[in-house]
């Protein structure tokens, strides 16, 4: 069965009376050539695991179970359960669980799952709708051990996990990814390679796990609330960003002296900062934090 053809969409659809939800952001892939490009990514071979998000019709599941050893997939929609048994009929090597991948215990599942591959990594066509908590979630979880997560996100998300300093998507967002992965942009994706097709393009985007961050700040805690302080007003100065974001237990005229002791301009703003500048803003800052 050719799961990226519109035809075999259409007919499955009607098969079951299936209705795309668009609140559970059910846009399916029929691109093949995009699916070869997630696949590759994921660098699976036939001893490591692949865990998916959100296995739709079973499209990517698929071609993750011809390419690695076990694939495990978590859904939220029941209604896909029938239609995954018959779309994935031919695999041995695939179990789907009926759950929502935010409240599920994610390490257990890996452990329960994948112990004897060799590594496990995470492919998905995320739901664009928690997008960010998912991606928050994977990369915070100290006890998810996976090689690489290969997502489809939105085209500006994925822009804004890309980012450097100095640009116009560098966000904390980019900053949270950085410390933890490598980012690299797979490829864009049109609309039209979705049913139905989105409102926006999306991007596939490569997560490569980094055995430990770049920077060792102080605290953990204190670095990411002060990444999130600096780009919390964007328009401001980091000065007035740090200042506005009422975090710090310091006045103005404190918090100013500690951003100009480290080099900082007057004028300078939260996207100029490096992952390393962040990390000493932080640590300057981490015993004045509420
Ligand atoms: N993988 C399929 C594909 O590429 O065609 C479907 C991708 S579709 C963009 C997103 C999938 O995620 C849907 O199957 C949807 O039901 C599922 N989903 C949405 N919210 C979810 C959640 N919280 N937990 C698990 N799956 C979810």
């Amino acid at each position: 069965m050719d799961l990226t053809s519109p035809q075999t969409i259409r007919y499955i659809k009607n098969k079951y009376g299936f209705n795309m939800s668009k609140g559970l952001g059910q846009n399916f892939l029929c691109d093949p050539g995009v699916l070869d490009e997630i696949v590759a990514a994921a660098e699976l071979n036939k001893d490591c695991g692949a865990l998916e998000i959100g296995p739709g019709f079973g499209v990517l599941t698929s071609a993750l179970a011809k390419n690695a050893k076990k694939a495990l997939a978590i859904e939220i929609d029941a209604r896909l359960l029938p239609v995954l048994d018959e779309t994935l009929e031919e695999f041995e090597n695939v179990k789907i669980i009926n759950d929502d991948v935010l409240k599920v215990d994610l390490p257990k599942l890996i452990e329960e799952n994948f112990s004897d591959c060799t590594d496990v990594s995470i492919a998905a066509n995320l739901p664009y709708y928690i997008t960010t908590p998912i991606l928050t979630r994977l990369l915070e979880d100290k006890n998810l051990h996976v090689k690489n997560i290969v997502v489809m996100v939105q085209k500006e998300v994925a822009q804004r996990i890309c980012a450097g300093p100095k640009t116009k998507n560098y966000s904390s967002l980019s900053i949270l990814v950085s410390y933890y992965c490598v980012p690299e942009m797979v490829t864009i994706v049109p609309a039209s390679s979705f049913m139905p097709p989105p409102k926006v393009d999306s991007a596939v985007v490569k997560l490569s796990m980094r055995e430990k961050p770049p920077v060792s700040p102080i605290s953990e805690k204190a670095f990411f609330k002060t990444v999130h302080a600096a780009f919390g007003q964007r328009r401001k100065t980091l000065v007035n960003a740090l200042c506005g974001s009422g975090i710090y237990t310091i006045p103005k005229e404190e918090i100013k002296k500690v951003v100009l002791s480290l080099g900082f301009g007057e004028n300078a703003r939260g996207e100029e900062l490096s992952l390393e500048q962040f990390c000493a803003l932080s640590d300057a800052l981490c015993d004045k934090i509420r």
